[in-house]
């Protein structure tokens, strides 16, 4: 509101240089805010007064709206117009784009040429300050209005108050409306332009008290009330190619204009003055990034580029690096994943081809796979077990039908300990509910670290074998059955001649007897001798019998200490009959120290009596003398039993297969005998074996631990 009081002189020496100055049309735009109509009337005598005194040219106005201010700027920038009058940002506007010039700015009614922002409240409410604004609501004209909404808004975005986010914000278009929704209570904030609420006020339309000014400000000549910094009035300006003589012409011409003259009150008002300082505007712009200043600040990647050219090499280099790296590293990584998929696909394809069933399981007992076999086995596919607790699909009932606790589970045990098991029978259960039985073993998984992670369970289905070895078992037993009463049979005439020795003994002993008391001749002593003997050979017939009941018995005895000396000669008391009639010599060679061993007695007697009876056999029909040896010892750990015969030896033909089932030269044997014996034997942890046969001698042998196998 600087008011040039020199500004006749100047006029006049501007008006002298107009005269040589060419005759020309002259165009100002001028912004219409309130329509062109308003714009043409009120601005035309302000041209009419520059064409009364300025008659060598001939000046036009253009009424421009804001919303076609495009046209204003196509305007200038095609050197269509000469003169803008227009408010301060449009100014700045042209002057960064165009170069265009203030030569007057105006002064208003208020004679000021300077104005800002009234920021106002209801008097009665309690927003008294600017922080209380933020959370409440607040009215500006427009947008891009400077002192309807920038200039307040500005004001309050100084004070740390950012209404855009902080405060609920709204456009009423003209000021007054502003005003009346502050009174009216639906707004509580507002902001209008300085002078219109004194305007207001001198028309009787606003009683001032019933608002509040906050941040209010007073400055010296101004005369409205404020609450913001002042800026500049609207400016007279001028385009870059027009004639600074014209120029002058103008500006001289318009300072010379009478304050408060008709033409300056069609507008509204005062008067022209010389320019005043726009930098205020620019600054404005800028803080609020406005218009032609929207990219304030933000520095353009080329210009950063262009800044920082070191570090900007070196961070492209960097990140020309980084992306050859992730490059690499995706290709890599693609190539693992094939690598990985093909793996997956052979350890799949290796799983599914095995013929026993295997699955994972996790630490919290949940399948992590299965393979093809497990399916085929139990009935189980992928979608039954993966993710679910193994233990409650496979392994819940034992095969009696009682509950098997998961945490007797060997498989969870395995994860739990770390050690790998093999169970050699176990019941797993099948899709369709039934149940078969098992071996398995499960091993702890570990992770690169070596913490375990689960485990790994191989099964294989021994149903079958189980089955079969029972069955194998029975037949066994059977078969050794047989084969005992078969020998039985063979040597039961034997026995019958072994029976008739004593029974003849009884029968002579007892006539010898009868024919004592018949003669009435009863010499004690004769009587005691025949009683002796009677009962010494009915004990020893009773002993024979005694003997092969126990041989054809088919219950097998349990298992005991036995002295092996005293169940050789039991057998022999079997054979003595047959040896007797082959004219066989039986030479016993037995170890009074022996020790006893824990075996089945008559398991072992049946081996003796096998052996002896091979023995035997061999030496029937040959001219030679005949002998049985029969000899134990005792040796580290083991006590042997070798019997010997002076037959021909083992025939070639059957030395390969003597101790396979069914292998015999003779013409009413089984070819048993051997196999059962080999297997009696073994299960008592001992050896049979061939230990010596020549064409004239035989010997077989076979060792008993002496120490029970738990002991
Ligand atoms: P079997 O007596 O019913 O033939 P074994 O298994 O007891 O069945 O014997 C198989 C075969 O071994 C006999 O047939 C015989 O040829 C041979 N063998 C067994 N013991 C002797 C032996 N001491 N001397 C010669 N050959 C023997």
């Amino acid at each position: 509101m600087f008011v040039c009081r020199f500004k006749f002189l100047l006029a006049a020496l501007f008006f002298g240089l107009s005269l040589s100055a060419v005759a020309k049309n002259i165009s100002i735009a001028v912004l219409a805010f309130s329509g062109e109509e308003y714009a043409r009337t009120s601005w035309q005598p302000t041209v009419d007064y520059l064409n009364a005194h300025i008659l060598k040219h001939r000046f036009r106005l253009i009424p421009i709206e804001p919303s076609n201010i495009e046209y204003l700027d196509q305007l200038v920038q095609q050197q269509k117009v000469d003169f803008i009058i227009t408010q301060p940002v449009t100014f700045v506007e042209l002057q960064v784009k165009y170069g265009a010039t203030s030569i007057l700015t105006l002064v208003d009614a208020s004679k000021s040429s300077e104005f800002g922002s009234v920021i106002f409240s209801r008097s009665d409410s309690d927003i008294v300050n600017f922080p209380h604004i933020r959370g409440k609501s607040i009215a500006g004209a427009n947008p891009k209005g400077l002192g309807g909404w920038l200039i307040g808004y500005n004001e309050l975005k100084q004070h740390n108050v950012d209404v855009i986010n902080q405060s609920k914000v709204s456009f009423l278009g003209v000021q007054e409306n502003i005003v009346r929704r502050v009174l009216d209570g639906s707004v509580d904030v507002g902001i209008v332009r300085t002078g219109v609420l004194e305007r207001l006020a001198n028309s009787k339309n606003l009683d001032l008290a019933k608002l509040r000014v906050l941040n209010q400000k007073k400055v010296k000549d101004f005369p409205c009330l404020l609450s913001t910094s002042l800026y500049p009035e609207w400016a007279f300006v001028k385009a870059s190619h027009t004639s600074k003589l014209i120029a002058k012409q103008v500006a001289s011409t318009l300072l010379l204009m009478t304050p408060g003259s008709k033409e300056a009150t069609a507008r509204g008002y005062w008067e022209w003055v010389t320019p005043i300082n726009y930098q205020p505007i620019h600054d404005l712009m800028k803080s609020l990034r406005v218009g032609v200043y929207q990219d304030f600040g933000k520095v353009s990647f080329v210009q950063y580029i262009k800044d920082n050219l070191v570090l900007s090499s070196m961070f492209f280099i960097v990140l020309i690096v980084l992306v050859m790296t992730g490059l690499w590293v995706l290709r890599l990584n693609n190539r693992l994943k094939i690598i990985n998929y093909f793996i997956e696909q052979q350890n799949n394809m290796i799983l599914d081809s095995v013929s026993e069933g295997i699955y994972g399981v996790d630490l919290a007992g949940k399948c992590t796979f299965i393979n093809q076999a497990l399916t085929d086995i139990l009935g189980w596919d992928k979608q039954d077990m993966l993710g679910k607790l193994q233990h409650e699909i496979l392994h819940h009932t034992h095969a009696d039908g009682t509950p098997h606790p998961s945490n007797e589970c060997p498989v969870y045990e395995t994860f739990m300990d770390g050690e790998a098991r093999f169970i050699d029978k176990d019941t797993f259960w099948k899709k369709n509910g039934q149940s078969i039985s098992v071996e398995y073993s499960a091993t702890p998984i570990k992770d690169k670290l070596g913490n375990i992670v689960g485990s790994v369970v191989v099964f294989k289905d021994i149903t079958q074998q189980i089955e079969h070895q029972k069955l194998q078992k029975k037949y066994e037993q059977d078969l050794e059955h047989v084969s005992r009463l078969n020998t039985m049979g063979e040597i039961v005439t034997g026995i019958a001649h072994e029976l008739n020795q004593p029974l003849t003994v009884i029968s002579t002993m007892a006539f010898t007897g009868a024919g004592l008391i018949k003669s009435k001749q009863y010499d004690a002593d004769k009587f005691l001798d025949i009683f002796s003997m009677l009962s010494k050979q009915a004990e020893h017939a009773a002993n024979v019998i005694k003997h092969m009941r126990k041989m054809s018995n088919k219950d097998q005895s349990d298992y005991a200490l036995i002295d092996i000396n005293a169940r050789i000669k039991g057998v022999i008391t079997l054979l003595q009959a047959l040896i007797k009639d082959n004219n066989i010599q039986l030479r016993l060679d037995l170890n009074q120290t022996l020790p006893l061993v824990f075996a089945q007695a008559v398991q072992i007697d049946q081996v003796v009596l096998n052996l002896c009876k091979n023995a035997i056999d061999a030496m029937d029909g040959s001219d030679k003398h005949k002998v049985l040896g029969i000899k134990t010892r005792c040796l580290d750990k083991t006590i042997e039993v070798a019997i010997m015969d002076t037959g021909n030896g083992i025939d070639a033909d059957i030395v390969e297969h003597l101790f396979d089932p069914f292998s015999t030269l003779k013409k009413n044997g089984m070819g048993m005998g051997l196999s059962i014996s080999r297997s009696i034997i073994e299960r008592h942890y001992g050896n049979l074996y061939v230990a010596k046969s020549t064409h004239n001698m035989t010997t077989f042998k076979f060792t008993l631990p002496i120490k029970a196998p738990h002991e």
